[in-house]
């Protein structure tokens, strides 16, 4: 089946479901009953129809993002108070290079979760759980170093 053809058929697909139901629009929550082609008259977004999960399964994405938004951010605050507080050979104690470590690998492993979100949520429930406990114990476990050592 040809693009245009699979685009046209989406279309009279969704016109159709729409005849006879009041659905909101996604994005503005118009209710797009009868709805004559494939756009919100109210907000003008392209609209498109298409097979959903029942239940997307997002707790170990989530948990793995917040763990390390968690991390990252406390650790970005600790380095703004370090940077006035702390005096210059603090940084090279266990404390601050733990500091720095947090800062970079949950930095960066906040992005490589955002970038690769679609290959995460293809992996096996297991594996996405494990990803998830080992953000939880990193963060955990040098935020711990750094407390410790925050003196
Ligand atoms: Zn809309």
């Amino acid at each position: 089946m040809s693009t245009v053809s699979t685009t046209q058929s989406a279309r009279s697909l969704l016109q159709e479901y729409l005849s006879d139901r009041d659905e909101p629009c996604p994005r503005c929550g118009y209710n797009l009953r009868r709805l004559q082609n494939d756009t919100c008259p109210e907000c003008g977004d392209a609209l498109t129809i298409r097979v959903g999960l029942v239940e997307p399964r997002l707790g170990a994405f989530i948990t793995t993002l917040v763990a390390l938004s968690v991390g990252t951010g406390a650790a970005l605050l600790l380095a703004v108070v370090g940077i006035f507080e702390a005096p210059t050979n603090w940084w090279t104690g266990l404390a601050g290079i733990a500091l720095l470590i947090l800062l970079v690998f949950a930095g960066t492993g906040l992005a490589i979760a955002l970038a690769l979100r679609t290959t995460y949520r293809r992996a096996t429930s297991g594996v996405q759980w494990l990803i998830a406990m080992g953000a939880i114990a990193f963060v955990l476990a040098v935020g711990t170093v750094i407390v410790v050592g925050f003196d």
